[in-house]
């Protein structure tokens, strides 16, 4: 498999074949670092569409769930093994639609990789407890039961790793998966599923229907015989599933956003936390839940910080992400790429100071792609828009505080509260970070992004429904639990 090959169909993947949809219609994925170039067209399906897939994910539930953990382990550790093969091609594509860096890419797909091998081997690990019971004569123990067919919905922003961070799980545990991924990603997935395809998943285990969000995504989020809802993406799109997963007592799962804050303390490392902040808010061009956004720093040390980090900032290279020595790639889309102009836009207005960056890169090479440069705001306030709404690219606002309790009560001030970070080397600052700040992810002088797939994951107030995903924690929503009682 190629991916230079242009302009190639792809088609929806229902009960084991490559399907068209009913619409006869197809939607466009193109490169956001040249919008004149077509990565691929994928079905715009229709709600029949997903009725197929449907179906065929419940037809073949039952025979799935009836395999031993570690008979489904081996079609993932196949799985794998076909990325593993396939990884330049994976990646490359991944770049060619999402816009990120192509090394960013490949270490995205041997996470995805590895995802993939540690739920694997999660199929030999133990589903329940013996709990002991007030009967003498009885056993009482836990067990857990797959919930049949689950809807998972993905954004574009880590095109392999999370489809598989929520496929691997869901699959492991028994349940059958139809995925409606994001559109501007979506060829991506194609080449993931092909993957499961070569590791001879039965037919209907894992279907994937391309769509619009309102068609597709609502379709699994209203559909009777979808039992849970696993969804990743922004807060008002998230809110909308849960509410029709919860109107028919569906179980839903959302991830959504983030307003991530890094403090730095007056005694921190001021090299190693202007590390952690471009790379934080940077890579990916800020298109990650856990980017580094807000940039709050004990005002002994703020010019001196702010100094550093202008400094690092120039060295960036934007570019092509296929491209060798481009640090930056262009916004995914031209909507994101309009999203952070207006979030750039009122900064200005509403009286941030804008030290570097700001601008859309228009020309020579740049002139049809989606680039934003790397921005850095002073002066901003806890009541600016840029400082409470997430903007989701290449931004950073810069806040000065007086204490560390400050910086707490400042870091607390958002609706969100997916990852924040700390850089300092007093432990008892640690300490009050681990106990005070309102957030899923608690880093200490390392950046605010950074994910291990082993550990849970998931943010606290609007971050997420507070379910986790990753690591064993996936296991709590992709089972039910069942408390047997045995007596003899
Ligand atoms: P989005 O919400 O626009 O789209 C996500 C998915 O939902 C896509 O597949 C989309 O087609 C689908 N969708 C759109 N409208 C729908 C509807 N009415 N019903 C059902 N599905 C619908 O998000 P995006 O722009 O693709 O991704 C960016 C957002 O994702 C950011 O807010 C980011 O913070 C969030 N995100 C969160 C995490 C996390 O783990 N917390 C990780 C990555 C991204």
């Amino acid at each position: 498999m190629v991916v230079s090959t242009k302009n190639k169909l792809y088609l929806n993947f229902i009960g084991g074949n490559w399907i068209t949809s009913a619409s006869n219609d197809t939607l466009k994925s193109i490169d956001p670092a040249n919008a004149n170039e077509v990565v691929g067209y994928v079905q715009n399906s229709r709600k029949e569409d997903l009725d197929l897939a449907v179906a065929a994910a419940k037809k073949a539930q039952n025979e799935w769930k009836k395999l031993t953990g570690a008979a489904r382990g081996q079609y993932l550790y196949a799985a794998a093994n076909a990325m593993e093969k396939h990884l330049d091609e994976i990646a490359e594509c991944a770049t060619r639609e999402m816009g990120k860096t192509l090394m960013e890419a490949k270490g995205e797909t041997a996470r995805g990789i590895a995802i993939l091998r540690y739920y694997a081997g999660e199929g030999m690990r133990k589903v329940g407890e013996v709990i002991p019971s007030t009967d003498s004569e009885a056993l009482m123990f836990t067990t857990r039961a797959p919930l049949g067919v689950v809807g998972v919905i993905t954004p574009w922003n880590f095109p392999i790793a999370i489809p598989i961070w929520k496929m691997a799980p869901a699959l492991i545990y028994g349940n059958t998966v139809v995925i409606k991924p994001a559109t501007e990603t979506a060829v991506t997935c194609a080449k993931i599923v092909e993957c499961f395809e070569e590791a001879g998943l039965p037919a209907g285990v894992l279907n994937m229907v391309t769509g619009s969000g309102s068609v597709i995504g609502q379709g699994i989020a209203e559909h009777p015989d979808i039992n849970g809802i696993t969804f990743t993406g922004s807060n008002g799109v998230g809110k909308k599933i849960g509410q029709a997963a919860f109107a028919r007592g569906a179980k839903y799962q959302l991830e959504m956003g983030g307003k991530n804050p890094i403090i730095v303390a007056a005694d921190a490392d001021l090299d190693q936390a202007v590390e952690a902040t471009i790379s934080g808010a940077f890579r990916s061009t800020g298109q990650k839940c856990t980017a580094t956004s807000r940039v709050i720093v004990q005002s002994d040390v703020y010019e001196i910080f702010k100094e550093k980090l202008l400094e690092k900032t120039r060295d960036i290279t934007i570019g092509n992400g296929l491209r060798e020595g481009i640090w930056m790639g262009p916004c995914a889309n031209e909507n994101q790429l309009t999203t952070v102009l207006s979030y750039i836009r009122k900064g200005i207005d509403e009286g941030a100071t804008l030290l570097s960056g700001g601008e859309r890169v228009t020309h020579g090479d740049y002139k049809d792609g989606f680039y934003v440069q790397p921005t850095i705001f002073d002066n901003v306030t806890t009541e600016m828009t840029i400082a409470q709404e997430e903007i989701f690219g290449p931004v950073i606002a810069l806040m000065k505080v007086d204490s560390i309790q400050q910086a707490l009560e400042v870091a607390n001030d958002v609706q969100y509260g997916l990852s924040a970070s700390i850089f300092t080397t007093n432990i008892g600052h640690m300490l009050s970070f681990i106990d005070e700040m309102d957030a899923g992810l608690i880093r200490i002088n390392s950046e605010s992004a950074g994910v291990e797939l082993q550990a849970p994951f998931g943010g606290m107030k609007q971050s997420s429904s507070h379910s986790r995903e990753q690591g064993e924690a996936a296991k709590e929503f992709f089972t039910a639990i069942k408390t047997v009682f045995v007596k003899g």
